[in-house]
């Protein structure tokens, strides 16, 4: 059986840890600049991510979520500097919107070869206080790299993806999501936030890493997103987000996502 971390190279000094075994199949990015590293997402919580970041990197090493929900942010707890948007920042700080019962549900949903040891009975959601709580627009200086915070609520408030400008590459969280995009919180529209600046220009020519399913979604994306939304109605009314497709039609339900 594979390891449950799977780690591959996509530069030099940039890595993607994913977890494949599970159905989330999470994908993690460590980002290591000259005098720090930026771990993108922390993935599930069911073995320890920090052992696989320290065989990349000597760096002190920031955590950040795309956003705070169960399978991004399982590996906080081991890692002393967290950093989070100030509209999650109570949901990583206690105040987690869904109970336990429900998290473990997720966690369940799909058959998975758990390693030895793991009770998914047991399982917690992290909860700590963080010791950075950013913005729209804070840009993380790893040392001859910057890493730039681009608040997309809709799939949940504090939503972000990452954007290095200089390499045009976004690490999308689950704004990009193959199937389906589940959409609970204001805007509630992609059309509200696409095309919202001038970065968004090159945010379509560069590479996109989502957090979940393929980490190898295609540029251009712009189409698909246009396409989207040209069908695109408000379904506030409905009591349930919007499920938004970001590629090809596919036959998969759309699950409520925590
Ligand atoms: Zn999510």
């Amino acid at each position: 059986m594979r390891p449950w971390f799977t780690t591959e190279q996509l530069a030099p000094d940039t890595w993607v840890i994913s977890e494949y075994r599970h159905w989330e199949e999470t994908h993690c990015y460590l980002l290591i600049g000259a005098d720090r590293a930026l771990l993108i997402d922390t993935g599930l919580g069911i073995c320890n991510i920090y052992d696989e970041v320290c065989k990349l990197t000597d760096k002190p090493v920031t955590a950040v979520a795309t956003h705070i929900h169960w399978d991004h942010i399982g590996g906080h707890g081991e890692f002393d500097r967290l950093a989070v948007h100030e509209l999650e920042r109570n949901w990583l700080d206690g105040h987690f919107p869904l109970p336990p019962q429900a998290v473990r549900q997720n966690l369940t949903a799909r058959p998975c070869p758990f390693p030895d040891g793991f009770d998914p009975a047991g399982y917690q959601v992290f909860q700590g206080p963080p010791q950075l709580v950013f913005q729209d627009g804070h840009r993380f200086d790893l040392g001859g790299r910057v890493v730039e915070a681009v608040h997309t609520p809709g799939h949940s408030p504090g939503h972000c993806c990452f954007y290095e400008p200089e390499r045009r590459r976004l690490y999308a969280g689950d704004l990009i999501y193959k199937g389906c995009l589940d959409m609970f919180y204001p805007p509630r529209t992609l059309c509200s936030f696409w095309p919202r600046s001038e970065r968004s220009a090159a945010w379509v020519c560069g590479r996109c890493c989502p957090a979940t399913i393929s980490w190898t979604s295609p540029p251009p994306l712009s189409h698909r997103w246009r396409r989207g939304c040209a069908g695109w109605s408000d379904p506030v009314s409905s009591g349930r987000g919007p499920a938004f497709s970001t590629s090809a039609p596919s036959s998969s339900t759309c699950d409520p996502r925590p």
